[in-house]
């Protein structure tokens, strides 16, 4: 007898349980005890691709529950309601645990055991995703076919028309809206004139379309 497919219930259930960067990690374990931030259900027609919760989200256990959070709302142009409405907005980072921070106090990239261990069956569940926004160079890595990523964020942002054309669901790279990047954002200002206005219309556009 076949095996019916797991409900995205349950696979939310079985990420909520997991202990692998603390049980069989790559390299040191995670210094705390595992808490997966992520935001999902079958409806959702928008998937922002994060990297990984800092210190604010980890403690919230809700996503983008800080600066970066409010500037990425303002990127998208969308309100609270909307952006936490996972019928309508799913939230997947590349690590669903805060990986913890180096000795100068900046958090460590994704753990690299969770995107090989879960990306692809969660993805897979999420049927209705019509718009992926690709945040930051973890995110771009993972979702922008390689012919079509540059030799940096800028010039794979920069890209942003042909990645947008070439994929299904559309994906749309963006960097990450961290303090981080503030030199980047000054230095590149045909993101916010060029990008988040195409961003912001095909947001409207996928949502309405329900
Ligand atoms: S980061 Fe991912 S793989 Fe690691 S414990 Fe958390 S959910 Fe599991």
């Amino acid at each position: 007898m076949t095996k019916a497919p797991e409900s995205l219930e349950a696979l939310k259930e079985r990420i909520l349980a997991c202990r692998l960067c603390v049980e069989s990690p790559r390299g040191a374990a995670l210094p705390h005890a595992p808490r997966p931030v992520f935001q999902v259900s079958e409806t959702a027609r928008v998937l922002i691709a994060g990297q990984a919760p800092g210190t604010r989200v980890h403690a919230s256990g809700r996503p983008f529950t800080d600066p970066s959070g409010v500037r990425l709302r303002s990127w998208l142009n969308m309100t609270e309601e909307v952006f936490y409405d996972a019928s309508r907005v799913a939230i997947v980072p590349m690590g669903f645990c805060f990986p913890g921070q180096n000795e100068r106090g900046a958090d460590l990239p994704p753990r690299p055991e969770c995107a090989p261990r879960w990306r692809a069956q969660l993805l897979a569940a999420l049927k209705n995703v019509r718009l992926l926004l690709a945040v930051g160079q973890y995110a771009i890595r993972w979702h922008v076919p390689a012919a079509l990523r540059g030799r940096s964020l800028t010039e794979t942002v920069g890209n942003w028309r042909d990645i947008a054309r070439a994929t299904t669901p559309m994906v749309v790279p963006l960097p990450h809206p961290s303090w981080r990047n503030n030199a980047w954002l000054k230095k590149n200002p045909w993101f916010e004139a060029e990008v988040l206005p195409f961003v912001r219309e095909r947001i409207a556009e996928v949502l309405e379309r329900r």
